[in-house]
């Protein structure tokens, strides 16, 4: 008997009629796919592909990619300026003088009435990263707020100020060639199939040739965890309990690696007082991690010739994500994982360019990673801007989670929103719904105009999207690479560059401050500020950057010119001893009480409320939504849920539940899966007016991030099944 086909019918690809590809970057996750994007001979984007020889993804897309092309026409894009006196009233069309003009305005009324920091901008790290340098010299060298920050606050917050604690600088030390090196790889609360497939697909490659553990802690069984060698299903919220432990285990059996500890770390015995504590007996209790799998683990780990750490918004998104960064930095240090082919503690970014935001948009202070707080810092940008080193804040304003709180309290009354949708991105949209209802002015600037933010805007900016500019973004191993404009914006709308700079004009009327009109000569004078810091970019130009499918920072100028090719030097951070940046280039081991401070189950609310992201779709759908081969996969809200919970409330597969926690209620679809507890449902945050209604948000102390994965709700089973559909409807658009 013959199994399979005896003849084989290969698939078919259309042929789209694609006649020039031109390169870019792939705007969604930070993996930094290289991709060409297909243009037909009427010099429509018809298809889009990976780039064989790019060092990432080695000619791979994921689904996402694979459709970018079609973001070019996709509904809802804004075509021209519109203003109106006040936010419940229709738009009026307006020309770009007026709406510019009218910004410019409000921003000096509102800053003369109530003083320079009560009008707030808040960006993203969807930008390029000329684009967040020019938005940082106009904020900070021009109109002088201390309250501007990004949206980068509700993903990679914790990963900075960990990385800052630790290191005293921010910058990812590893890369994915370290997957090609380790020889045991912990993730912690990262699910990389679904949020970063073509890493996933270069750790799966990586391991099938090696063989190393891989270890996933998680509270849910993850596509990853479903992959793993071991899976830890961790208690929410108390990953630093369980790191204590682990480490408590290391010292305690004399597996650390003391020579690398002494010449290259501060605050051992501090740490060492510290995890005495948490014996794996009693941090099994609140962990949820049996006493001897954290042995073993610890032991794997302590013992691999190389071991490498990555993490995501599971580490991150928590009231203890800066001291989960922490904890993990501490593990690397302790085993002497850092600056090592295969030994690394890799924090997987989440947006596209959000390296490029921490890098250069002095949101947190100062290009290139330089700090408010430092006064030589504020002296050479102000030299290199030609603005006066006093008019720059003296330490950072607020986070962009504080900014709405303040809004709240009336002590902010402006906002310029830049490619950012908190109405749909931030905890507890009610409250900032409320917010946002209470600003005497806001601008909306973004390449979509039915965004929901949008609905309380008295201007909106129409903006070009991804490839519709060009500019350079980081990925998470601070690799820059290169988007050309393969398309131009739609109607009236704009590059984001070509409205920070005809913003710039308002407020520079003297013309002291220079502002480049091409990306290509901003990065140059990136460059000139880059040379001899960590992020050092002196060596790279545009069509450097593209001829080698993107380079890894640093690699400066004078490597240039001693004809070194890249990756030179930019592989790796903190590859030899005392290189850290802190004074005495040691790094600091820092000791991490544990306090649980989140919202738990209780009576009332008794389940967990886990919330993530699905493969198809990108953060709040503005794109994705919008795309049929994404959008079709996932259109409607779901939770996952226990078959075991399931019967005990009576709900079937395929029925809508009410989900109430002390904030709001939501409407989802029930999807019954052993991948979550009994305790816990898991909710993709991606769909309009749901997971956010419901979820707390407790912040980080340090980062200021919201803790999005750790809230309480019940469940409630809805008899009305057709109303509850059409509900569910409602959530899917915008
Ligand atoms: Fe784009 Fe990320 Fe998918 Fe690569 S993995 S194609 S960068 S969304």
């Amino acid at each position: 008997m013959l199994f399979g086909r005896t003849i084989k019918n290969p698939i078919k690809i259309s042929d789209k009629g694609a006649l020039e590809w031109k390169y870019a970057t792939c705007g969604y996750c930070s993996t930094g796919c290289s991709i060409e994007v297909g243009l037909n001979k009427e010099g429509v984007a018809v298809a889009s592909r990976g780039v064989a020889d790019a060092n990432v993804n080695q000619g791979k897309l994921c689904l996402k990619g694979i459709f970018e092309h079609e973001l070019f026409d996709s509904s809802g894009r804004g075509l021209r300026p519109k203003m109106r006196e006040q936010w419940h009233q229709p738009w009026e069309n307006s020309d770009w003088d007026s709406a510019l003009d009218k910004v410019h305005d409000e921003i000096v009324r509102i800053q003369k009435k109530h003083g320079p920091d009560s009008f707030a901008i808040i960006s993203t790290g969807q930008m390029l990263t000329e684009e967040f340098y020019t938005l940082g010299k106009l904020t900070r060298g021009l109109i002088g707020t201390n309250n501007y920050d990004g949206n980068t606050t509700l993903c990679m917050a914790s990963a900075v100020s960990g990385y800052k604690r630790s290191f005293c600088s921010d910058g990812p030390p590893g890369c994915y060639d370290d997957f090609e090196h380790t020889d045991c790889l912990i993730a912690w609360g990262s699910n990389l199939p679904e949020q970063h497939p073509i890493i996933y697909w270069r750790m799966k490659e990586a391991q099938e040739k090696r063989g190393f553990p891989l270890i996933v802690v998680d509270p849910r069984v993850t596509m990853l965890a479903q992959n793993a060698h071991m899976h830890l299903p961790i208690t929410p919220g108390t990953d630093v309990v369980l790191m204590n432990a682990m480490m408590h285990v290391i010292l305690a059996e004399g597996l650390q690696d003391q020579r690398y500890i002494d010449a290259n770390t501060t605050g051992f015995e501090a740490l060492q007082a510290e995890v005495e504590k948490y014996d794996p007996t009693t941090a099994a209790k609140i962990c949820g991690i049996d006493e001897d799998r954290i042995r073993v683990v610890a032991r794997l780990f302590a013992n691999a010739g190389a071991a490498m750490q990555i993490w995501t918004m599971g580490i991150n998104q928590s009231t203890h994500g800066s001291d989960g960064v922490v904890g993990i930095n501490n593990l690397a240090l302790l085993s002497g994982n850092i600056g090592k082919p295969g030994g690394t503690s890799l924090s997987i970014t989440g947006q596209c360019n959000a390296m490029g935001t921490r890098e250069w948009s002095s949101c947190s202070g100062l290009p290139n990673y330089r700090y408010l707080e430092n006064p030589q810092d504020r002296q050479e940008v102000a030299k290199a801007w030609n603005v006066d080193p006093e008019f720059f804040p003296k330490k950072r304003g607020m986070f962009q989670t504080d900014i709405y709180h303040a809004m709240e309290s009336g002590q902010i009354k402006g906002l310029w929103l830049i490619a950012t949708n908190p109405l749909s991105s931030l905890p507890n949209s009610s409250r900032v719904r409320k917010a946002m209802q209470g600003l005497e002015f806001c601008a909306v600037q973004d390449c979509y105009e039915d965004t929901e933010s949008a609905q309380y805007a008295h201007v909106y900016l129409p903006a070009g999207t991804w490839a519709e500019k060009e500019g350079v973004m980081t990925n998470t191993e601070r690799r820059i690479n290169l988007v050309n404009p393969i398309s131009t914006c739609p109607g009236e709308a704009r590059p984001d560059l070509w409205i920070f700079n005809r913003m710039a004009e308002r407020f520079n009327l003297d013309k002291k401050v220079s502002f480049p009109e091409k990306a290509a000569d901003i990065f140059l004078e990136m460059g000139a500020l880059s040379k001899g810091r960590l992020a050092d970019i002196s060596g790279m130009t545009h069509a450097l950057i593209e001829k080698n499918r993107g380079i890894q920072w640093p690699y400066t100028d004078a490597q240039l010119q001693a004809g070194e090719v890249p990756p030179a030097g930019g592989k790796r951070l903190y590859t030899e001893d005392g290189s850290f940046r802190y004074a005495n280039g040691k790094a600091k081991l820092i000791p991490l009480p544990f306090i649980d401070n989140n919202e738990v189950p209780d009576e009332k609310f008794p389940i967990w409320l886990n919330t993530g992201r699905l493969i198809e779709h990108w953060h709040g759908r503005t794109k994705t939504g919008k795309i049929g081969n994404n959008n079709k996969y996932s259109p409607i809200p779901f939770i996952e849920i226990n078959p075991d919970l399931a019967a005990e409330l009576g709900v079937q597969a395929g029925e809508y539940v009410r989900m109430v926690s002390r904030r709001s209620d939501a409407v989802a679809m029930a999807q019954l899966t052993q991948r979550v507890p009994k305790n816990m449902v898991f909710l993709p945050f991606h769909f309009h007016d749901c997971a956010n209604r419901l979820t707390l948000g407790l912040l980080d102390p340090h980062s200021r991030q919201p803790a999005y994965k750790q809230s309480a709700i019940r469940i409630e089973r809805i008899e009305d099944q057709q109303a509850a559909a059409r509900l569910s409807m409602e959530m899917r658009t915008f």
